[in-house]
């Protein structure tokens, strides 16, 4: 199956092939079809599959044989549970964008940044990607208008409840015209997700792809039994003998992540820590300092776990284990992205010994479980 089977003009194709995709990935190849049938669309698919292009592409598709948008009033409304996935979304809709003959306009809006610079920016925005607390505020002031919105896009959606935003997004629901496409994509299918798919989508075209099939196969997973004092040892010891060129580092809380980043710096090691408590600008530049290579290793808390694409990582860590097995393959899923071999190493005390054989379980694959003091360090 080749991109120019599935209905997508010159242009688009020309901006695929920039992007070096060779061929679909599975989510893509249901999906873009999909969308395009202008059909409510429900998408069960983790992050690392592709999902974005997979409803941006087809979202283009139709855009480009529309009118300019004029004035404050979005066609496509694109709502994300993170900033970072926010203006994610909105590099990948501009990346496919630069061919197209007609201008289209992807800006991405959040919360943590001042509000005003936003505000002028909106007109004539075609794709808006929002958090749903920003746009809330953005509405409040009458800075947009949803009444013509023509596809509606829940990315991520089971992040997007748990993250406690079901008021929010049922308020900019009661903004948007009942005649709409909702496309719908949650990592997992919930009690709670099945209740907004009833109330939202009319009979969808059902997509799944269960994490199993998308590339935890491709990770080499093994974990390594620790005792809790011999933890942070253990890790400077795995990042300075490895020869690893980035690490990322998963812990449980806050707290770990600053501590953890105090002691590999006192080390010798450069640690950057990315957590909920670090203001948006000192994340922003976190990430992007991570993801051009500048930074070695990040040290983070599960705010990263998901959505997040970091290209050619080779290696993730959990310090600490994620309590939901779920998490657990949101994490690792951080390497082995886009077709690329990676590394997830878990670091396992007695007490964590339990919970991780339930993850094992879970996820339906067993992981290697060695002895740290096996190794000189
Ligand atoms: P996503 O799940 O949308 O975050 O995408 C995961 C990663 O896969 C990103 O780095 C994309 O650039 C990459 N990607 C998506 N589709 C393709 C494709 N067809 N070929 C190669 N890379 C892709």
């Amino acid at each position: 199956m080749n991109f120019s089977d599935l209905g997508l003009s010159d242009q688009l194709l020309k901006a695929i092939e920039k992007a070096n995709y060779e061929s679909p990935y599975p989510i893509q190849i249901q999906g873009i079809p999909a969308v395009l049938s202008g059909k409510d669309v429900l998408g069960i698919a983790p992050t690392g599959s592709g999902k974005t292009a997979s409803y941006i592409l087809p979202i283009l598709q139709v855009l480009q044989k529309k009118e300019e948008t004029i004035g404050r009033s979005v066609p496509v409304l694109v709502l994300v549970p993170t900033r970072e996935l926010a203006s994610q979304v909105a590099m990948v809709a501009e990346e496919f964008s630069r061919f197209l003959d007609r201008k289209v306009k992807s800006f991405a809006v959040f919360g943590g940044v001042s509000i005003n610079p936003q505000m002028k920016k909106l007109n004539r925005t075609d794709i808006l990607i929002a958090t749903p607390g920003r746009l809330l505020d953005l509405l409040s002031r009458n800075a947009l208008s949803l009444s013509n919105v023509e596809i509606l896009v829940l990315d991520e959606m089971d992040k997007v409840l748990n993250m406690g935003f079901k008021e929010e997004v049922d308020q900019i629901l009661s903004q948007l015209p009942k005649k709409r496409q909702n496309i719908l994509y949650s990592a997992t299918q919930d009690e709670n997700i099945e209740d907004v798919i009833k109330k939202l989508l009319k009979n969808p075209v059902s997509i799944s792809l269960q994490p199993e099939s998308i590339g935890v196969d491709q990770i080499n997973q093994y974990a390594y039994r620790v005792s809790p004092e011999k933890k942070g040892p253990f890790l400077r010891h795995l990042i300075s003998s490895k020869g690893w060129s980035q690490v990322l580092v998963f812990v449980s809380s806050i707290r770990t992540a600053d501590n953890v980043v105090g002691k590999l710096n006192k080390n010798g090691i450069e640690a950057v820590a990315f957590h909920g408590d670090k203001s948006q600008g000192a994340r922003t530049e976190a990430l992007s300092r991570f993801k051009s290579g500048k930074t070695k290793v990040l040290v983070a808390t599960d705010l990263a776990a998901r959505g997040i694409d970091i290209k050619f990582l080779p290696v993730v860590i959990n310090y600490e284990l994620p309590r939901s097995p779920k998490d657990y393959v949101h994490r690792i899923g951080r390497t082995g992205r886009a077709g690329a071999e990676g590394e997830a190493i878990s670091l396992i005390t007695e007490e964590e010994l339990h919970h991780f054989k339930v993850i094992q379980k879970k996820m339906k694959k067993r992981v290697q479980l060695l002895n740290s003091e096996d190794l000189d360090f």
